[in-house]
């Protein structure tokens, strides 16, 4: 990287805005939630809706665009970048050099790295360090002793280690063979992108025939076009459930038990699962802990890897994160309100945080 980057005089400002973080400095947006004003980068780190508004134009991966033209049904222009391509963009108080790195979330999550007057920084988005059948392998090393790392902190807390995934397949196999022994459907929730690939990839080692909602259908004909191969799934019918494993996204299954006619069985794949209130909470059959994020142990790691000098935590266990770093002798703060107190304000909610770096 240029060595153009090396005052450390200057002022970076942060601001949790529009659910996502502006850079007011650099008219940069990262995954705002709405549509910002027009004179703004925006950049999209992937492809789930809690990232991303309409916006008519942005900065993201080929993958990641494919994916929100299939599900927005919208017309943008996306800037589609390449991982470890770095490119010059222009701000109103200057240019700054902006390379994705692949976060191994879901196909074409990316990370951030910005290289600033004020120093590099490097934004997560949602990130799994743990290599991850349905994504390309997280790599942050380019970002190796930036001055600040912005980090998600979802499953902040140390409770949140999730068990090898081969288990959790494993017993969700079981799960399965269970319910259709008992001549009933199990129905695995999952969200459309990402965790329901993982549960194709996963429960196909177990020879289980696989049904999916037509959303998770088109999603797979995006990661097959990008030359990641699934195990081939049939689109849900009723007609032609029975016998068969449903996976469906949770918007969608109030809508399938009402035109099924077999019992159903409903099971929810999450990182929340760890926490045994989970299924009651959501009212299902049964819970596993499969997760596309990073659970503690790697929360920990990226930071113990990358060393920066500040760490911001957003999301989750924003929080407790960083007190927890700042009690192990580490820079750390928190930008975003805590999720976990699901404040409706949360969105209009403009906290500001400077870090002179
Ligand atoms: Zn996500």
């Amino acid at each position: 990287m240029s060595g153009a980057f090396t005052s450390k005089q200057q002022t970076l400002k942060l601001e949790a805005k529009f659910g996502g973080v502006c850079l007011p400095g650099l008219s940069l947006w990262l995954d705002p939630q709405r549509q910002v004003p027009e004179d703004g980068h925006v950049f999209v780190s992937h492809a789930h809706s809690d990232h991303v508004a309409r916006h008519k134009k942005f900065i993201a991966t080929t993958a990641t665009a494919l994916f929100l033209k299939s599900r927005l049904r919208t017309t943008f222009v996306p800037e589609q970048f390449d991982f470890f391509r770095s490119r010059i963009l222009e701000s109103r108080t200057g240019s700054f050099r902006l390379t994705l790195l692949p976060a191994g979330h879901v196909l074409g999550s990316a990370m951030a790295l910005l290289d600033t007057d004020a120093g590099r920084l490097l934004y997560t988005g949602d990130f799994k360090l743990k290599p991850c059948p349905i994504a390309e392998n997280c790599d942050f090393s380019p970002a190796k002793h930036c001055d600040v790392l912005v980090m998600e902190t979802t499953y902040g807390l140390p409770q949140y280690v999730f068990p090898p995934e081969d288990e959790v397949h494993a017993q969700i196999a079981s799960f399965c063979k269970e319910t259709l022994a008992a001549k009933a459907t199990p129905v695995l929730l999952a969200s459309s992108l990402g965790k329901s690939q993982k549960l194709i990839l996963g429960l196909a080692k177990f020879g289980l025939p696989i049904m999916v909602h037509n959303t998770i259908h088109a999603l797979n004909v995006i990661y097959q076009q990008m030359g990641f191969a699934l195990p081939h799934c049939e689109v849900f019918h009723p007609d032609r459930l029975r016998g068969k494993v449903l996976i469906c996204p949770p918007s969608a299954a109030r809508r399938i038990a009402a035109q099924c006619p077999t019992e159903l069985r409903l099971a929810v794949a999450s990182g929340w699962a760890l926490d045994p209130r989970c299924r009651f909470r959501l009212g299902v059959h049964a819970g596993f802990p499969l997760s596309n994020h990073a659970d503690y142990s790697e929360l920990v790691r990226l930071v113990e890897c990358i060393e920066p000098r500040l760490i911001v935590t957003l999301h989750g266990f924003a929080s407790e994160f960083a007190s927890t770093l700042r009690a192990a002798g580490w820079n750390a703060q928190t930008l975003s309100v805590p999720e976990q107190l699901d404040l409706p304000l949360r969105l209009s909610s403009n906290r500001l945080c400077s870090a002179t770096i």
